[in-house]
């Protein structure tokens, strides 16, 4: 007798999202568990995505809809390896798609990280976007600090470092968050790349909407906005790098319109070392480089002394490596051929696949997991087709919740979500705001569960 195919996606984020949604809409009949470590789905939506960015952040509406739909079912509170292993998985579904993302700073190894003021960007998103995970205060008393990093993250830190808590307070901030901004006592923030602006990675929505702040003068030195053939070959190749560029040339030629807080973005400036003092940080040391013709950069020998009593780090995400599945550390992601697992050796292992920033590394915007979701589950439907997966034991959808409830798991569902969702608009309209973000676990786990 015929069954639907039963797929296990791990990780409710965008990439796990689309990739469920893909599986419905293919015509194949298939029942779907998405598993989700956190209490809420939607992942760097809802984790990373700057407060101060709703339209991003309404995403979430369109994932909604396929959150919404009967064949897939949201079973959160779970962390796969933990809860319940890869192996267990195996009996309830034909196929187990990984999309779990990534959480963790990647290293930067210069002398001074681990100084008292040293932070890595993603511990700070973490903080001021209600992750309950990380710390619930931020010590913010630096005037002067570096944000290591020309990149979207990069500034949405020195954004949010350099705007007032009340411009935040409209915004979805939990209290913790906005009382502990309230503190913050910058009035410049220095951005660092050490190459140009031809090479920075912001995208240009981003780096013009940060002149929208009146509290924010952004400040690029005439000196830094320099090019060689590469640079001007990328220009003319890229309409997005070209977009970057002009922003910055008028970001360094305009007359200053004498907003509050500076913040500076600095090109051509290398981080060697970070400056302390009593275990504390009091400042950033920077090698100036220069263009050596193919868009890369060489040392000049020629050091600045910055000083600033605190430094981020945005030099990229990494993510978590899942037990029992193949890691290739090197790139922090799981070993995979654009859509199946794969071993050490390079064998397809049956019935696994990867999509979303744990298969291509922690690069590009929400947009782009789609395309990257269509790759790994055309793959796993011609397997399907093909007869390589291994049928599972028990593929009711019963099988597994009972497995759950006699580990005692106490897992949130769609529902649940809805039930936290009211409660956190509810939070917000009382305050005149759309939402506000509930942040202790056993508080989301109250309103997502009820009285279970
Ligand atoms: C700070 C920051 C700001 C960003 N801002 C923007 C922006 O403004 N616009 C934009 O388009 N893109 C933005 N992005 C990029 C965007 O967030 C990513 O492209 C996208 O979230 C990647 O999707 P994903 O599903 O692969 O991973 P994630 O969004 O990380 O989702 C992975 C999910 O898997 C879950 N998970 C992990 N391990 C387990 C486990 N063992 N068991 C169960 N569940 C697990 C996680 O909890 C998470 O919910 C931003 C990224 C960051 C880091």
């Amino acid at each position: 007798m015929s069954r639907p195919l039963r797929v296990a996606v791990i990780g409710a984020g965008p990439a796990g999202i689309y990739a469920s949604d893909i599986l419905m809409k293919s015509g194949q009949e298939v029942l779907i568990d998405l598993y989700e470590r956190m209490p809420a789905p939607f992942g760097l939506i809802r984790y990373g995505v700057a407060p101060d960015h709703p339209r991003i952040k309404g995403i979430v509406n369109s994932l909604h809809r396929v959150l919404d739909r009967d064949e897939l079912r949201l079973l959160g509170n779970i962390e796969i390896g933990k809860d319940i292993t890869v192996e267990e998985l195996r009996e309830f579904y034909d196929a187990i798609v990984f999309s779990t993302g990534a959480t963790l700073d990647r290293d930067l190894e210069i002398p001074g990280i681990d100084l008292e003021g040293s932070y890595g960007a993603a511990d700070f998103v973490g903080f001021y976007d209600g992750n309950p995970n990380f710390k619930r205060t931020w010590d913010l008393s630096a005037t002067s600090t570096a944000v290591i990093g020309v990149g979207n993250v990069g500034l949405d830190v020195a954004r949010i470092l350099a705007k007032t808590a009340d411009e935040l307070h409209v915004t979805e901030i939990p209290d913790n968050v906005y009382e502990t901004l309230k503190s913050n006592q910058a009035t410049e923030v220095h951005v660092f790349g050490r190459r140009g602006p031809a090479q920075a990675k912001f995208t240009p929505l981003e780096l013009k909407e940060l002149d929208h702040s009146p509290n924010i003068e952004v400040i690029v030195d005439p000196e830094d906005i320099d090019y060689d053939a590469a640079s001007e070959q990328a220009r003319r190749d890229s309409k997005s790098v070209d977009l970057v560029c002009q922003t910055l040339e008028g970001y360094a030629m305009r007359e200053p319109k004498g907003a509050p807080h500076k913040l500076y973005i600095h090109f051509f400036e290398s981080p060697v070392e970070i400056i302390g003092a009593d275990g504390k940080v009091t400042g950033l040391k920077t090698e100036r480089m220069q263009l050596d013709g193919n868009g890369g950069v060489t040392g000049t020998g020629t050091f600045t002394e910055w000083p600033v009593q605190s430094v981020y780090r945005a030099v990229g995400y990494k993510s978590d490596e899942m037990p029992e599945v193949p890691f290739d550390a090197s790139r922090n992601v799981i070993r995979n051929d654009g859509g199946h697992v794969i071993t050490h050796a390079g064998e397809i292992v049956p019935g696994l696949y990867a999509t979303g920033w744990i298969k291509r590394g922690p690069v590009g915007l929400i947009g782009n997991t789609k395309s990257d979701a269509k790759e790994t589950t055309d793959m796993l439907l011609a397997d399907y087709a093909a007869g390589t997966l291994t049928a599972p034991s028990s593929p009711s959808l019963d099988a597994v919740t009972e497995f759950l409830d006699k580990r005692g798991v106490a897992y949130t569902t769609w529902d649940g979500w809805y039930q936290l969702d009211a409660a956190e608009k509810a939070l917000g309209e009382s305050e005149g705001r759309e939402r506000k973000k509930i942040v202790e676990w056993d508080e989301m786990l109250k309103h997502a569960r009820g009285n279970q």
